[in-house]
């Protein structure tokens, strides 16, 4: 279903800060930002913080640091729920005097208990309403005795919400089948639904964008948009993104969370354009997030499940890494390898060109560190055969211009007949421990000519 040009769009990202970002998360937030962009919208950040137990990061500072990592810069806020309570008591306030919502003082093991009973019988597992029915003076005497309760928001039974979603289509749901939503904790504060619902009001959110694992509290929440007479949103649930098996991404996956790939040398670019080109058919598929817009096409999803492939993010990662600049780079890889060598070893100019030389063989920015141990550590152990020692040796002379000295060993072994797919390798190998690897010259240049004839001095023994 295509939008006509939306105008006035206002969308948000809302996590909550459990101290862990989750690719799907970070896709959310992604597509969130390139949709505010592609209607000339406002993109909200909006830190959903009313539940003080699963607070595990305060202030958001992780979520903050992530997103500016990104590049997903907000246009708006960011809003922290915590801050905003006053508000949900209000609208709270407004529930309450319309009669939709009753306090319910049923304990946990109560409420576990009605719902296996409802299993059992299968029905829909929804609160009983227990406590719909108390009268007045048995709800006074439980506020007497300070027994704990919540606000649930009391859905008409007869109620069928219908919208559209920009992934399902039209969508109807018979409010009979769900429970009556818990709006505030026994400790007061306001739940996730809740808060959520209100600040979408308030904020004037034209489009929410989130995971497919919303559906059914949108379908609540829609019931409250309707009880406090504010005007629906457009609904795009997102996919929920799943593994290589097709199962729900979970946190024994690697690649789960942003700092796994953090930790793994992932780029931003690479991560912000995997996501947007992830689950879509985009031709051009390697481009900077100022072009990624045009990628996100809202349209029913064939499926609500994504696979997230981490193999072909690391594709995506390495035409990256080969398409930033050297500055890039080199900022890119310097804490690496920093935790691997000394850097005082080496001039900035050397380091440059060591990796330059070894950037094609870059996946990861994780991969510096082996692809050049072979300038900080000497390779131990290697010998060349008699017969290429014999022709390396007069080559020798020639190394201080590395083209000569390769072009001497290469006519040199086509004299001996031998082929030059075993010399260059065995050289490569006497210079870095592995026969394969950068280019011989490359590897010379950088290497120094006075090292390189050490450690070939070496292996000729
Ligand atoms: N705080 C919710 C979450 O992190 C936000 C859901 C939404 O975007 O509405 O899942």
């Amino acid at each position: 279903m295509a939008l006509e040009t939306p105008k006035n769009v206002r969308v948000r990202f809302a996590p909550s800060p459990t101290g862990i970002m989750h690719l799907g998360n970070v896709r959310t937030a992604l597509l969130n930002y390139l949709f505010a962009q592609k209607y000339n919208g406002t993109y909200i950040l909006r830190i959903e913080d009313t539940d003080r137990e699963r607070d595990a990061d305060p202030g958001a500072k992780q979520i903050l640091k992530h997103l500016a990592w990104l590049g997903i810069r907000h246009n708006e806020g960011p809003y922290f729920q915590s801050q905003r309570t006053q508000i949900y008591q209000e609208k709270l306030e407004m529930l309450r005097q319309k009669n939709c919502v009753y306090r319910c003082f049923c304990t946990q093991e109560e409420l576990e208990k009605k719902r296996e009973r409802q299993v059992a019988l299968k029905k829909p597992p929804r609160y009983d309403r227990t406590c719909m029915q108390l009268s007045q003076e048995e709800i006074q005497r439980k506020l007497d005795a300070h027994t704990p309760f919540i606000w649930r928001f009391r859905l008409d039974h007869d109620e069928n919400v219908r919208f559209n979603d920009l992934a399902h289509g039209a969508l109807s749901f018979d409010l009979a089948n769900f429970s009556d939503t818990p709006l505030t904790r026994q400790d007061g504060s306001v739940t996730f639904i809740f808060a959520n619902a209100v600040d979408d009001m308030l904020m004037e959110i034209s489009h929410v964008l989130r995971g497919d694992d919303h559906l059914t509290n949108t379908v609540t929440q829609i019931a409250l948009y309707h009880a406090l007479g504010y005007p629906i949103p457009i609904f795009w649930h997102l996919p929920i993104l799943c593994n290589v098996d097709g199962k729900k991404l979970s946190k024994r996956d690697f690649g789960f969370s942003l700092n796994d790939l953090q930790d793994a040398g992932f780029l931003p670019q690479a991560i912000v354009n995997y996501l947007a080109i992830i689950g879509g058919s985009s031709t051009e598929e390697i481009l900077p997030l100022s072009q990624l817009i045009n990628t996100i096409h809202e349209r029913p999803a064939s499926t609500s499940h994504i696979k997230y492939d981490v193999e072909k993010l690391r594709w995506v990662n390495h035409r990256w890494v080969e398409k930033i600049s050297s500055e890039e780079l080199i900022d890119a890889c310097k804490p690496w390898l920093m935790q691997a060598y000394d850097l005082s070893k080496i001039a900035p100019d050397i380091l440059v060109a060591l990796i330059e030389l070894v950037r094609s063989d870059l996946v990861t920015l994780k991969d510096v560190i082996p692809a050049t141990q072979f300038y900080f550590q000497r390779p131990t152990g290697v010998t060349l055969g008699a017969n290429i020692a014999a022709i390396t040796v007069p080559a020798l002379n020639l190394i201080e211009q590395p083209t000569m000295f390769t072009e001497a060993i290469k006519k040199s072994a086509k004299q001996a007949k031998i082929p030059l797919s075993n010399v260059l390798p065995a050289i490569r190998n006497a210079l870095t421990g592995s026969p394969t690897g950068p280019h011989v010259i490359g590897i010379i240049e950088v290497l120094g000519s006075q090292e390189a004839r050490l450690r070939l001095a070496k292996a000729i023994g």
